[in-house]
């Protein structure tokens, strides 16, 4: 009676009887085991599957059958070496003992090994014992698939929501914060400074007559505009702590913590400055030749009368007083009260 068991297993012998291991690879060669490599000491088998070499090591055993009373190393100590191997450990071994060596079982055991046959082995009992181990390796290696597979799709999951937070916190146009962000960045800033009491101040920002840019050179220019400016305005904002967000449309919006009247006039000369360099040509602007912005500027120390959301109607009441009186300028809000002053 032949038994098939299929599937490309392969098979560690280490016994020094030529005998033993001739017949036990007989046997498995008949039911179609043929991936065996027999060894006739343990430090043969390290050899051949170069245990203490790295460079050599070959993992791709299924099983190792292991003779407990040999010569040099023992079987014992090897069982013990095996299952401490970081990359032997789920081998199951299973230990080759003569009736007479019986009291060494209990040893090997402890050792690591997850099973014993007695010589001189039954053809059946043989090969229902490694039929065995060979299906726990089998579950074994289909487990660690699985848990490598979970890992990737792990790894996989975390990378799309890291995305997702990016997507859903930035403005697709301009890679800059997108409104969302800007009010979480707001009431947190809002809520230090409070504490803090230090300064905070919000710079509004308007591209001057960019509906006529439009008219002229088509929204898709009108686009590639709005980027240069966004990347423009950045560029101009040196602290960490500073955040630029698109606003909607062609406005942007600063919020600069720790940031007092003066520096905030300061930051918007430089804006301004950056957007003269860029030379963008908008040919149909009253103002300039080129794009320009208007800003508002609104500076305060929080306190518990005035909300984050009142300084950024200062700023922006300040924005249109800077379109009022011109555009191409910076005017600075003077009150709560959204009174506004030109720096013109
Ligand atoms: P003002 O100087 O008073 O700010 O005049 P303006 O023309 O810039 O302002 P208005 O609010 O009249 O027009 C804003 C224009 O900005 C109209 C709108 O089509 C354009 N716009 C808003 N968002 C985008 C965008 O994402 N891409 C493009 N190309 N245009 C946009
Ligand atoms: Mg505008
Ligand atoms: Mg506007």
């Amino acid at each position: 009676m032949a038994f098939y068991f299929g599937g490309k297993m392969s098979i560690l012998i280490v016994d020094d009887s030529l005998v033993s291991r001739t017949f036990i690879s007989d046997l498995l060669n008949e039911v179609g085991y043929t991936e065996l490599i027999l060894c006739e000491s343990i430090e043969d088998a390290y050899k051949t599957i170069g245990f203490d070499d790295p460079e050599t090591t070959s993992t791709d055993l299924d099983l190792i059958l292991l003779d407990i009373n040999l010569p040099g190393k023992s079987g014992i100590d090897a069982c013990q070496e095996i299952s401490e191997h970081e990359l032997f450990c789920d081998i199951p071994i299973i230990v080759i003992s003569g009736a007479d060596h019986l009291d060494g079982l209990e040893a090997a055991f402890k050792a690591g090994a997850s099973d014993y046959i007695t010589k001189p082995p039954s053809h059946t009992e043989l090969l229902a014992r490694i039929r065995s181990a060979l299906r726990l390796k089998t579950e074994m290696n289909q487990r660690k698939a699985r848990e490598e597979d979970l890992l990737v799709l792990n790894d996989r999951l975390a990378e799309m929501n890291r995305e997702l937070e990016r997507l859903s916190t930035t403005d697709s146009l301009t890679g800059l914060a997108n409104r969302r962000s800007f009010n979480e960045f707001l009431s947190r800033e809002w809520l230090r400074e409070q504490r803090e009491q230090q300064p905070f101040s919000v710079i509004m920002i308007d591209i001057d007559h960019f509906k006529k840019y439009n008219d002229h050179y088509g929204h898709l220019e009108g686009d590639v505009c709005l980027q240069k400016v966004a990347w423009a305005l950045q560029s101009a904002l040196c602290r960490p702590g500073d955040l630029l967000a698109r606003y909607g449309g062609e406005e942007f919006v600063a919020i600069l913590p720790h940031t007092d009247l003066q520096g905030a006039v300061e930051l918007a000369e430089n804006l301004h400055q950056r957007i003269r360099e860029l030379e963008l040509e908008h040919e149909d602007s009253p103002v300039s030749s080129n794009v320009t912005v208007s800003a508002g500027i609104a500076s305060v120390i929080p306190n518990q009368g005035i909300s984050p959301s009142q300084v950024v109607a200062m700023a922006d009441k300040a924005l249109y007083a800077a379109k009022q009186a011109g555009r191409n300028q910076s005017a600075i809000a003077t009150s709560p009260s959204c009174e506004a002053q030109s720096l013109n």
